[in-house]
């Protein structure tokens, strides 16, 4: 019997023995903006400020001969600049990530319960400053990028649930003999993250992979590596141990790494079609558990019993904010009736009057789009969109902004186009952008036939008056995240985000009860203590127990 005080000691001893050594880096990089000291406005980067890589709780000034320049969308001007980590880095990371797996998996749950409570108060106090490196990366308005931290922020909070949520079941099955099952971490969890919501889509996984007893390596998004960034720093300030959270950068070879190396045990993406569909099949291949959320063409559709002024004033938000760059935006309208279709010049009005502009200007409604490629692709589906029938009513194409500072801009003003229809490309691709596609129906039936024959199913709206229209919309529309009466309807993280069809590929969604047993496998525990002696030890017995 070795006693309890040697066998921690030796265990020490294996830990601190397989602790990877940071052998490779030479240089470490700070992060530019503190809890206080953040960029307000646009700036003009003399020296385009270089993005650090996070590993083993360092930040390290990658070795990378390849770096992509980051733009500010509203100017176009190169801010910043990300590296595509190199192979050594991308092995440090992982084996990092393993390394710590070790000892993180052995916390407390009150342990990685405390370290997610002083995490929420962390990403509080930093709200501003993450909203404003979002702003200043992704384009979105200041008032919208508090709320992309929000979102996730509230995923954190929700995390702090943990120790009922990994609570174990357990039985007595037989007289003496019980049976436990407990959930527990996979190991290392790679993330591959869009560049729609920099703060809000690492948050939906990295709080739940670290109270699961998971270790995390995340790739940001290339275009918007700034606000994760942050996040890497709180995490290590609120008490999360080296090695535990690491971040690496780049495009295909960095996703490539994640996807086949051995050690990453499961993959969370979020990001479009052709990405999502590679990385869910070449990892599900490679046996590894992968959650994928993709694209979506979200419907909203509107009765002739719905309270009109309520209906506009939600499709506007819902369809131009963000410039249309959420998963979630309204991007086809469908009205049922002769009446509802009237009410599109109103909603055109509406649009007509949002402000588009800097993301720091608190007058602003909408910024621009990410980046040139973006703005060009949506043009080119209105133009041709236009050649296959469709009516624009609202033109956002010639949008420019007053002040010269921005005309380099990636800006679209809200446009909208009626007569729109399945086969023409408008309603057939995401555009991802300011864009709303109308199309008018007959009948309620109709509606819900045109939004089941969509190939996606992230989010659908219906605005009415009427109970029983609702109830029959609730039960019969094939789309994973419903609203009535509400144009946006993600659910809070103590459910999951439930997108369906082809927004989805994997069975177990992000974040809420889904999300947990994603990131952890069941073990049961079969144990048997008599509390009488054997009476029958020279009988041992060769039939299966009957549990009496
Ligand atoms: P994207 O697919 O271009 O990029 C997502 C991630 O995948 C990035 O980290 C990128 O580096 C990587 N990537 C891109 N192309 C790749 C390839 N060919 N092979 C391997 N990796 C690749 O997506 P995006 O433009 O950053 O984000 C917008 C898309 O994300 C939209 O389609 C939007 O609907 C979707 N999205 C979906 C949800 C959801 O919950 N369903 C949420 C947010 C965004």
């Amino acid at each position: 019997m070795i006693s309890r005080s040697i066998r921690l000691r030796v265990n020490k001893q294996l830990l601190q023995r397989s602790k990877v050594e940071l052998k490779n880096f030479k240089s470490t990089i700070s992060l530019t903006s503190t809890t206080t000291d953040y960029p307000t406005n646009h700036y003009d980067a003399k020296e385009p400020y270089l993005t650090p890589t996070f590993i083993n709780n360092k930040f390290i000034k990658s070795d990378s001969q390849t770096w992509f320049d980051i733009h500010d969308p509203a100017t176009n001007k190169v801010i910043s600049k990300v590296p595509q980590s190199t192979s050594e880095e991308l092995e440090e990371a992982i084996a990092s990530a393993q390394s710590a797996f070790e000892e993180w998996k052995d916390y407390s749950i009150i342990k990685r319960q405390s370290i997610a409570f002083r995490f929420v108060e962390l990403l509080k106090a930093n709200q501003k400053r993450i909203a404003a490196i979002i702003v200043s990366e992704q384009g979105k308005t200041f008032p919208d990028a508090m709320g992309d931290v929000l979102r996730g922020l509230q995923v954190a909070e929700a995390a702090c649930n943990i120790p009922n949520d990994m609570m174990a079941q357990s039985l007595e099955v037989a007289r003496d003999m019980e049976t436990k099952m407990v959930r527990e971490p996979l190991g290392v969890v790679g993330s591959i993250c869009p560049f729609n919501f920099p703060a809000m889509v690492p948050l939906w996984s990295l709080p739940l992979v670290l109270v699961t007893g998971n270790t995390a390596v995340i790739k940001p998004s290339e275009r918007v590596p700034g606000a994760a960034m942050i996040l890497a720093e709180l995490c290590e300030q609120a008490g999360v141990p080296p090695g535990v959270v690491n971040m690496v950068h780049g495009k295909h070879d960095t996703v490539n790494k994640i996807i086949e190396d051995p050690r990453i045990k499961a993959i969370t993406f979020v990001g479009g079609d052709k990405a999502g569909k590679y990385i869910y099949e070449k990892g599900t291949k490679l046996g590894k558990r992968v959650q994928a959320n993709l694209g979506a063409k979200n419907h909203l559709i509107v009765l002739p019993d719905a309270d009109k002024n309520q209906f506009i004033n939600a499709v506007s938000g819902a369809s131009f904010g963000a410039a249309g760059q959420r998963c979630m935006a309204i991007s086809v309208l469908v009205t049922v009736g002769k009446e509802t279709a009237a009410w599109v010049e109103d909603v055109a009005k509406d649009a007509a009057a949002l402000k588009v502009g800097s993301g720091f200007d608190s007058t602003s409604d909408l910024g621009p789009l990410i980046n040139p490629e973006s703005l060009t692709k949506a043009k080119e589906i209105i133009e041709d969109s236009v050649k296959q029938g469709a009516k624009i009513i609202l033109d956002g194409r010639n949008f420019k902004h007053d002040d010269a500072k921005f005309h380099k801009g990636n800006f679209l003003g809200p446009t909208i186009l009626t007569n729109v229809k399945p086969g023409v490309r408008a309603y057939d691709e995401e555009i991802f952008a300011p864009v709303l596609s109308v199309v008018n129906v007959d009948t309620f039936d109709e509606a819900i036939s045109l939004v089941n024959a969509n190939k996606y199913g992230n989010g659908v709206s219906l605005f009415t008056t009427s109970g029983p229209a609702a109830q029959k919309f609730a039960k019969n529309i094939a789309c994973g995240q419903v609203g009535v009466n509400v144009p946006i309807p993600v659910p809070l993280p103590m459910f999951s985000f439930t997108g369906n069809k082809g927004s989805f590929l994997g069975d177990l969604n992000f974040y809420g009860k889904a999300g947990i047993t994603f990131l952890t496998q069941p073990k049961t525990i079969t144990s048997l203590w008599k509390t009488t002696p054997f009476d029958d030890v020279l009988k041992p017995s060769t039939s299966m127990p009957t549990h009496d």
